[in-house]
């Protein structure tokens, strides 16, 4: 596959080019300071240095809340997507592989109509990117789970195509790229390292005990985290007939999640915090066995009380319980 190169200079050229497949998104700065994947009217609104968005891109499939049916006068509809066709730009791998993992719980089998509906309207380019402190994805991994994937050097972009969509989109801009040399292939697109010992991490080792000691249950570990999809659903009927089924973000971490008939199946705050990296590193049905976890850091950024997932991945030896 011939190289195709893209000049720092031109990218505003390219940026345009892409608003041809839809509305473009991308990392923006909003006024608060945090960075977040927004509508790009401006090209200098673009922030691509962000190390990573708050909040994943996983907005853009499961929405914070959505209504999936509704029910008037005896006639049922399922919930419908708003959603016209967006491009997104800047996506990092770790991001990329988190919405891959949710393709494969929302689109195996039987698709979720909604989630369907969206993933197909959404075109996704990717941007390589410089690790920090909080990151455990191999360093300046590259992604294939995209559209198009750009691979940043010194003086422009090294662009490669991963889908018929991404084709075209090198079509599109064939006229502001330079061909050449084929680079190398990128790198697999691995995720982090699982943990080396499961059954003892995930077993009454005291290192759960030291976590649930200081976590106060806040959720925003699961919130930014690109392939937690936990979701509620509540009915809202209507006295004159009829009502609504809403689908709205959930979160394993809440003692509220386990609350069933009068019950609750995971009163303890322990028994939450280790499910949830159980569900991160083992996986279960169907993924059973999948890692879902793909290192962008964003739990330990925002860990009010410094809970490092990491240490979850080092031989049990170095684990200071
Ligand atoms: S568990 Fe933490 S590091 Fe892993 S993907 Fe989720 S937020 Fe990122
Ligand atoms: S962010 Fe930290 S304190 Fe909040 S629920 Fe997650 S592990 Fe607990």
């Amino acid at each position: 596959m011939a190289d195709n190169f893209l000049k720092t200079s031109r990218l505003d050229q390219f940026l345009e080019t892409l608003r041809l497949f839809g509305e473009l998104h991308a990392p923006t700065i909003l006024e608060s300071g945090v960075v977040s994947f927004a509508p790009l009217d401006d090209p200098t609104q673009l922030h691509l240095d962000y190390r990573r968005t708050q909040i994943p891109p996983k907005k853009y499939l499961l929405p914070f809340r959505e209504e999936i049916l509704h029910c008037h006068g005896g006639n049922y509809r399922e919930g419908q997507s708003d959603a016209g066709d967006t491009v997104l730009f800047g996506i990092h791998s770790c991001d990329l592989e988190g919405i891959a993992y949710l393709d494969r719980v929302f689109m195996a089998d039987a698709a979720d109509p909604s989630y369907a509906a969206r993933r197909a309207r959404l075109t996704l380019v990717g941007v390589s990117c410089e690790p920090d402190d909080f990151c455990f994805c191999p360093e300046g991994m590259q992604s294939t789970s995209c559209d198009l994937f750009l691979n940043a050097c010194a003086d422009g972009f090294h662009l490669a195509g991963y889908s018929a969509k991404g084709q075209a989109l090198l079509s599109a801009a064939a006229h502001l790229l330079e061909t050449g040399e084929p680079v190398p292939p990128p790198a697999l697109s691995a995720v982090c390292r699982a943990p080396e010992d499961p059954e003892l991490r995930f077993s009454d080792h005291p290192l759960w005990q030291k976590y649930a000691s200081t976590c106060v249950s806040c959720g925003a570990c699961s919130v930014c985290c690109p392939t937690c999809y936990c979701f509620d659903v509540r009915e809202y009927p209507v006295l004159s007939g009829g009502g609504t089924r809403i689908r709205e973000w959930d979160n394993c971490l809440f003692a509220s999640h386990g609350e069933v008939s009068g019950a609750n199946f995971r009163p303890d705050r322990l028994d939450r915090l280790r499910y949830r990296f159980l569900h991160k590193f083992c996986g279960f049905t169907p993924l059973q066995g999948v890692n879902s976890c793909v290192g962008c850091g964003r739990c330990k950024a925002v860990c009010p009380v410094g809970i490092d997932l990491r240490e979850l991945t080092v031989a049990p030896e170095q684990v200071q319980p």
